[in-house]
């Protein structure tokens, strides 16, 4: 049905928009007072959480940046700009194109997205662009292209949920990240695969389901002893294996040898609980398995999200209708942001850059030789790594993200950082990041611009401005125009949202992601339009591979994969795992949400989590201050006493900045394949402060 863009009450203009945050994206009116209300929309179903609540004290917020700053100072934005763009030309002119590097975050809207790789491809020439979906994503993009063909994080619309007998949910908190997506699972009898005990591994057992908490980095065992349960009790699904997947033999030979007792040793879990949990999935029709960072975040994640996928295809579930194997992806636009070449590897369209015919087609796009388009550049772990170092890029400039908190090993981020001869923020307030940059540039915000972003499910949603921006605020893409335009781009860099989507439905067009048939105009109608939708008249694609998988003979592929552990490992002087994660008041590295009075008060600074026994043998009490040492670095936290915790577990959340910084203790290695960081264990010791 139709779905207005504005309506008129008689006082005020409501204007429908989704939330800024995650991604759900909650359908939500803003009013002309920035007053925000829930609206009906399928992932939300007429509910907000806090976060979406108070977004709209975000607009007109005191600490809001609305003038351009140099070296720390105001400046206008022809000084800032003209700086810019002159140092920028000056360093590639000396140093060649890769000695400017550019870092873009998963909450930009799909045109940002697009214009922001275009921008480094094209105007800078560089390489080495990526962003910080990198932290949260990748591992999940990795896995699913290689065993579906196509990574689109749920294959199917959120409400298929909604008749789901069994969820599984490996790793996700979705009471506290995403609270209206768990009225989704109301019918369903719901696992909670999770070292602590979460609000949503309560609420599930509440419900009469299960939790199983395996110890850090054991993932990927506790697949494997499924999957043995699976096959070894006769419920893996022959037919599905003989039509409609190849493989098996091969991660059946892996998994062979992690029988379930073996399994609850390296894992903690009971093997009876693995058996009860295969057993409730092979019973049901309608069954899910679901995953997200906790089996993502690891320095083998592309593998533990690959054996959770290989039990899912032993089961018969992806592809076949009512059942189903997803990602719940994080941010915002987490999957448009992955889909339209902010990413090292990418071209629009979920393009790949080393793709001779893909770079063709983008290129005759923006009307540029295929061979002028630099080649694939790194990951965000090693991007940020060689920041100032002798040949490393010495520029950076950074749109939508604040590394200084996001990135692990945060203080040696902080260290390459000050090593540039150039940094250049743009964001809406001063992040972490941004006080330490040469030039900031004020951006609009989410309730002030107008865009597309993509949900979980694929579904392409506007983003529409219900208020004018602030007095000398510029949108990023009239930034990245003017750039371009100074730079003396060879292409050209539109600052009108629409024109930009009209570009990138053009390079996206037969690309695996491909928006070709999507417009504003059909948005604006009110369709439910999720990728591919390869022309206008096409209705898009709300689920995939019922019928094939994107590989060419249309069969999803078992990988086999082995579990290996965590990348470091615990020892007398660092005896504990910590892991991080979100919490219900925050998100993400907290620039937005710390500084929402509400959502400050409710969390106004960082803790850890630990077990009563852990923490008393620490010599520490539930609201004792603490410090979290690794062996990269110590984040204090006032310690809150978790009964439900494994006691070789403590969990910290990562919103917090300066000393509190859970990522001052994170591990940067990163997945061999994804180059995801392992943010979800690393050996720690908990002291008094
Ligand atoms: Fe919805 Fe996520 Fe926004 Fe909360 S943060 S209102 S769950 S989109």
């Amino acid at each position: 049905m139709p779905v207005a863009a504005r309506t008129e009450t008689e006082s005020e203009t409501e204007t429908e928009t989704h939330c800024p945050y995650c991604a759900l994206q909650c359908g939500m009116t803003v009013d002309s007072g920035a007053r925000v209300r829930p609206r009906r929309f399928p992932t939300n179903a007429g509910g907000l959480c806090q976060k979406g609540w108070t977004a709209g004290e975000l607009v007109g917020h005191p600490e809001r940046l609305v003038t351009p700053l140099v070296d720390g100072s105001p400046a206008s934005w022809d000084r800032a700009l003209g700086l810019v763009a002159g140092r920028l030309a000056r360093l590639r002119a000396e140093h060649g194109p890769d000695s400017v590097a550019v870092f873009g975050g998963g909450g930009l809207t799909n045109e940002k997205a697009y214009l922001l790789g275009k921008f480094a491809r094209v105007a800078l020439g560089t390489s080495l662009v990526d962003y910080n979906g990198r932290f949260c994503m990748s591992s999940a993009a990795a896995a699913g292209t290689r065993a579906f063909g196509l990574d689109r994080g749920l294959p199917f619309p959120v409400t298929d949920l909604d008749e789901a007998e069994v969820v599984v949910l490996v790793g996700a908190n979705v009471a506290e990240t995403m609270p209206p997506f768990v009225s989704h699972l109301s019918e369903a009898r719901q696992v909670v695969i999770d070292p602590r005990e979460t609000a949503t591994a309560r609420q599930a057992v509440a419900a009469g389901g299960l939790h199983l908490r395996p110890a850090p980095g054991t993932d990927l065992a506790l697949a494997l002893g499924m999957l043995h349960v699976a096959v070894s009790e006769g419920l893996a699904d022959a037919v599905y294996l003989d039509r409609r997947s190849v493989g098996f033999e091969e991660a059946w030979r892996v998994a062979a040898s992690w029988w379930p007792e073996r399994v609850e040793r390296v894992t903690g879990v009971a093997a009876a609980d693995q058996r009860s949990v295969v057993r409730m999935l092979a019973g049901a029709r309608r069954r899910y398995l679901l995953t997200a960072r906790g089996a993502e975040q690891h320095a083998h994640g592309v593998d533990t999200v690959t054996a959770w996928i290989n039990l899912a295809l032993a089961l018969g579930m992806p592809g076949t209708p009512g059942s189903g194997f997803g990602t719940l992806t994080g941010q915002g636009n987490g999957q448009g942001g992955r889909e339209h070449g902010q990413k090292a590897d990418q071209l629009p369209g979920y393009r790949r850059i080393d793709d001779p015919a893909a770079r063709a087609h983008v290129a005759g796009v923006w009307g540029v030789p295929a061979s002028s388009l630099p080649g694939p550049g790194c990951g965000a772990v090693e991007l940020l790594g060689s920041l100032g170092r002798p040949g490393g890029p010495r520029a950076l400039l950074v749109f939508g993200s604040n590394p200084v908190v996001s990135a692990p090993d945060a203080a040696a981020v902080r260290s390459r950082l000050a090593a540039l001869d150039l940094l250049v923020v743009a964001d809406p307030f001063v992040s972490e990041t941004a006080r330490m940059a040469d030039v900031v540039l004020p951006v609009t915000q989410w309730a002030e611009e107008e865009g597309t972003v993509t949900n979980l499910e694929g579904r392409v949603l506007r983003r529409r401005r219900a208020l004018p921006p602030p007095p000398g605020v510029r949108t990023d893409l009239e930034v990245l125009s003017a750039l371009g335009a100074a730079l003396e781009a060879p292409s050209a860099f539109p600052s009108e949202p629409e024109a930009v989507f009209e570009e990138l439905r053009a390079a996206s067009a037969g690309g695996p992601a491909d928006y070709s048939g999507i417009s504003y105009a059909r948005l604006d109608a009110g369709e439910a339009l999720y990728w591919p939708c390869p022309s206008a008249e096409h209705p898009g694609t709300p689920r995939l591979f019922l019928d094939r998988f994107a590989h060419p003979d249309g069969r999803a592929r078992f990988i086999p994969v082995e579990h290996v552990g965590p990348a470091e490992r615990t020892d007398p002087e660092f005896p504990l795992w910590a892991t991080t994660g979100r919490v219900l008041a925050h998100y993400q590295s907290g620039t937005q949400t710390r500084r929402v009075a509400e959502l400050a008060s409710v969390e106004p600074e960082s803790f850890v989590e630990v077990h009563p026994d852990t923490a008393r043998l620490a010599g520490l009490g539930d609201g004792a201050r603490a410090r979290v040492v690794s062996r990269r670095g110590a984040a204090r936290a006032v310690v809150r006493c978790a009964p439900g915790l494994r006691a070789d577990t403590v969990f910290l959340p990562f919103h917090f900045a300066g000393e509190q910084a859970a990522n001052l203790v994170t591990n940067p290695a990163p997945d061999p394949v994804s180059g995801m960081p392992e943010f979800k264990a690393c050996a720690v010791r908990l002291e008094p402060e």
